[in-house]
């Protein structure tokens, strides 16, 4: 266990009124830290409770009792961050809570960074990096599926899926190693194009995770949305249906959505980053062309496009113009106003080649099928969430890097390099997959190869 000096404590639950809110202290003294604040009504003192016990007791600080609380008391290292741990719960409402916090740092704990406690939860080989950052990212986590794929995260799955690919590599690299470093022992045969096969395996693993990278991206970041349609189809009763908010003018005058109104709203479980444009259609305004302009310019990077009709009148002009290009993309043509009479069919776009839902943003309808079908155009309708995601520009990184590393290494086996020289190359590719779940490369080499093959027996 890392040995840390200091006794770290914060208010662990969200700011705000609450019913209880939780004083989180962790460290070496932080029982004798706890004990100094509060007093348990059974007069048995916390320095001799068990953990995992909870004990029922009064908050006090010099001008006295302010607060009764639950202590709850963690041993080290079975606790959260691996110390001894206790949560005070007490009443919510930050006068209370500030008040105890106050106590308790007078009484020695200093102020706990952001994320201290899982840091020295890693720290302690509690769990690994990659679960770390999926506790910061449950935390933040915008949407229902980001916090599943989050808790998928939290579970390790990512760390256990690439320690598969590692400990692949740890024992070839330890099988080189054995073999350079001690020529003398009865070693099997090396054979590079097996090697090379097993390192190919290895490669495919790692871009099988790197695929997973947008949708990681999706769920935790949101997804670049742009709502396009000539004046008066019905863009911002959209907006305003899906956000449940007033935030772009509605206006019975056509073109006054000039500028792009951007907003983020959670389409089902995904989050939408919305941009309410202009129309695509010509114009001689000048003022009204820039809006026309930037429509385009966002039509063009945005990764889903939701296209506005206006299914109670005839298809005109401007909307033609929309329609051709949703082809190739990421699109979902909606047919809005399906309160009124229809002069627009579903059928008569199926040339347009792409899935058409049927709404009306003014009454709601059909809002379920237009979320069930953005699941779908962006691919994940049908995402396991019990599988992992990398979920971050760090893991993307590590993941590459040894990506490439094993790419050079195949190269390297078939160009006939030394196995002496292989051997540095593979740990190129390990030491980023170790630091991927926080593990360090060498030490683990080193540790195979004795574990692996008793040299020196
Ligand atoms: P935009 O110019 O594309 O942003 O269109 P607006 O959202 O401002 O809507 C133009 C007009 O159409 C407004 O009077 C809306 O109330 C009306 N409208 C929008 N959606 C519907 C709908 O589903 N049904 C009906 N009946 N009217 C709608």
């Amino acid at each position: 266990m890392q040995e840390f000096f200091s006794t770290i404590a914060a208010i662990a639950t969200p700011p705000g009124v609450g019913g209880i809110g939780v004083i989180r202290i962790s460290g070496p003294k932080a029982i004798e830290t706890a004990q100094a604040v509060f007093a348990p009504v059974s007069k048995i003192s916390l320095q001799k409770a068990a953990g995992y016990t909870a004990h029922y007791g009064r908050i006090f600080d010099d001008d006295g009792v302010f607060d009764d609380a639950v202590a709850t008391v963690f041993r080290a290292p079975k606790s959260y961050t691996g110390e001894d741990v206790v949560e005070l719960s007490c009443h919510g409402g930050l006068y209370l809570l500030n008040r105890a916090l106050r106590a308790v740092f007078d009484a020695g704990a200093e102020t706990a960074t952001p994320g201290e406690f899982t840091r020295r939860a890693y720290l302690n080989g509690k769990m690994s990096l990659t679960a770390a950052e999926s506790v910061m990212d449950l935390i933040g986590a915008k949407g229902k599926q980001a916090a599943r794929v989050a808790l998928a995260g939290r579970d390790g799955l990512l760390s256990k899926e690439t320690q598969k690919t590692s400990d692949k590599l740890v024992d070839l690299a330890a099988l080189l190693a054995a073999w350079n470093d001690y020529p003398d022992e009865d070693f099997e045969e090396i054979d590079p194009e097996k090697l090379a096969l097993s390192l190919h395996e290895a490669e495919k693993e790692c871009q099988k995770l790197l695929d997973t990278f947008s949708y990681g991206k999706i769920l935790h970041e949101g997804v670049d949305t742009v709502i396009v349609g000539r004046p008066n189809v019905g863009k911002s009763t959209l907006m305003n249906l899906l956000s449940g908010a007033q935030k772009s003018i509605v206006t019975e005058i056509p073109g006054t959505t000039r500028d792009i109104v951007e907003e983020s709203v959670l389409a089902g479980e995904v989050l939408l980053r919305l941009a309410d444009t202009a129309g695509i259609h010509k114009t001689d305004d000048p003022v009204e062309k820039i809006g026309v302009d930037l429509a385009q310019k966002r039509l063009d990077s945005a990764q889903l496009v939701l296209a506005i009709l206006d299914r109670s009148e005839e298809i005109r002009e401007e909307d033609r113009q929309i329609l051709p290009q949703l082809a190739e993309r990421p699109a979902i043509l909606i047919l809005n106003k399906s309160d009124l009479p229809a002069k627009i069919a579903a059928e008569d776009l199926a040339a347009y080649a792409v899935p058409v839902v049927e709404i009306s943003a003014k009454t709601g309808e059909g809002a379920r099928q237009l979320i069930d079908q953005i699941a779908q155009t962006l691919h994940i309708a049908d995402l396991d969430a019990g599988a992992p995601i990398v979920a971050n520009e760090r893991q993307r990184a590590c993941l590459q890097k040894a990506q490439r590393a094993l790419r050079e290494t195949i190269d390297a086996l078939r160009a006939g390099v030394t196995l002496d020289a292989v051997t540095v190359c593979l740990d190129e590719a390990l030491s980023p997959l170790l630091e991927l779940s926080g593990q360090r490369a060498n030490e683990a080499v080193v540790d195979a190869v004795f574990a692996n093959f008793c040299v020196g027996k």
